[in-house]
């Protein structure tokens, strides 16, 4: 018999949130669920937080609060509201917290989960972009287990079991290129937010989507996994791989290159890390190959997606830099999708910030969420006076 495990589900109403509780709803007895958490959907919360007799629902926007008490009346599960709830409830110590917040905004809920010690499935790569040596030295001080989500981590993670990562020559990520990649720099000028949240292959939440669109998704994924995996920023490489089927590869010193293949489902690297070290059950279509028919490869385009070669000198630079090139970013991405600046005003933007605010290293949280609040409210100015 499989031993209960508990479970909290931060961004719970969000597409990872929402592959993750189906994989929990086929194997309901495996898990008891602590918290549930959204930003302001508070029917759709509560409606999850009954499905799965959750002992605590949390919905970041305060202002809902009323609503899902209400919804959530004569059930005994408790309502709580606002930012520091989120972290309250992280801080309940699940056995396993899939932090699955889109933005910055998940950093703290995280660092409160990872400070009980537990596993940690995170998807919201953001935070780690943002808290960088913050987030993992407070891994190793709380004994906590840090688990990639993001289809390209969970592989490269996958790759590298059973491997000295001494031996590794490079880690390649693969990319899809998102909707634009065969776009010209004139079409790209045009291009709206319906068309950039318009996936090819995969099914996500509107900032990563258009993320993946610019290629700041790849930015920030260089950066995660020069987090996540000890090698150096040489040794990480993109490839654009418009399948979406090789997740990604390690190369190792003999020659040997090891790659995780699966269909473009969330769900497979969300069972990886649910399950592991095990293995689980998944609904997910068994890969066709013969029917995929060609996995085809190319070099990235840096001169219409500029965004890797930004994220990749984020990176170098270090300390507080990555998290005022995701701040800019996450400004730049809401204007777009407000219908305030051009699609190709995204990377123009974070460069304009990025050369305005170079912050001292942070050395704690606090330090982080003020680079993070400082940089938004820069990236604010560059935009009224661009
Ligand atoms: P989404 O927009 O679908 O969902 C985001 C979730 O976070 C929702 O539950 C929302 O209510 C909550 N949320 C949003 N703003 C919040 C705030 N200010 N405070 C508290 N909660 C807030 O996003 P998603 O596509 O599920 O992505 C979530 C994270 O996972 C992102 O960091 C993304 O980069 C990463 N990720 C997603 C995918 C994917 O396939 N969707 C793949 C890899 C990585
Ligand atoms: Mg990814």
């Amino acid at each position: 018999m499989t031993q209960v495990r508990t479970l909290t589900v931060l961004g719970a109403t969000g597409s990872v949130g929402a592959s993750t509780l189906d994989l929990v709803r086929r194997q309901r007895e495996a898990w008891r669920v602590v918290a549930l958490t959204a930003h302001s959907n508070a029917i759709d919360l509560a409606r999850l937080a009954h499905e799965f007799s959750a002992e605590v629902a949390v919905i970041a926007d305060e202002a809902r609060l009323p609503e899902l008490r209400e919804a959530l009346a004569g059930t005994g599960i408790e309502a709580l509201g606002g930012p520091a709830a989120l972290a309250e409830a992280a801080a309940r110590g699940a056995d396993v917290t899939v932090a699955a917040i889109v933005g910055c905004a998940g950093l703290a809920p995280t660092m409160a989960a990872i400070e009980q010690g537990g596993v940690v499935a995170l998807a919201n790569k953001e935070a780690l972009v943002s808290a960088g040596e913050v987030m993992t030295a407070a891994v190793v001080r709380h004994g906590a287990t840090l688990l990639p989500v993001d289809s390209e981590h969970n592989a490269i993670f996958q790759c590298l079991q059973g491997n000295d990562p001494a031996h590794v020559r490079w880690i390649t990520l693969t990319a899809s290129g998102g909707p634009f990649r065969d776009w010209s720099w004139d079409q790209l000028c045009a291009a709206t937010p319906a068309q950039a949240i318009k996936h090819p292959n995969w099914d996500m939440g509107a900032k990563i989507s258009v993320d993946s669109a610019t290629m700041f998704n790849k930015g920030l994924e260089l950066i995660e996994a020069h987090h996540l995996f000890p090698v150096g920023l040489d040794k990480l490489r993109i490839i654009v791989h418009p399948q979406s089927i090789v997740h990604s590869m390690v190369e190792y010193r003999d020659g040997s290159t090891l790659a995780q293949l699966g269909p473009s489902d969330m769900r497979v690297p969300i069972a990886s890390a649910l399950a592991w070290p095990q293995r689980m059950d998944t609904p997910c279509e068994p890969l066709d190959l013969a029917a995929i028919g060609e996995l085809t490869f190319r070099l990235p385009d840096e001169e219409r997606f500029p965004a890797t070669r930004l994220a990749r000198e984020a990176a170098q630079a270090g300390g507080g830099i990555p998290a005022v090139l995701n701040a800019a970013n996450e400004i730049a991405v809401a204007a777009f999708l407000a219908g305030q600046i051009s699609f190709t005003r995204i990377a123009a933007q974070v460069d304009l910030v990025l050369n305005a605010y170079a912050p001292a290293p942070p050395a704690s949280l606090s330090d982080v969420l003020a680079v993070d609040s400082e940089a938004r409210e820069r990236a604010r100015e560059l935009m009224e006076t661009a």
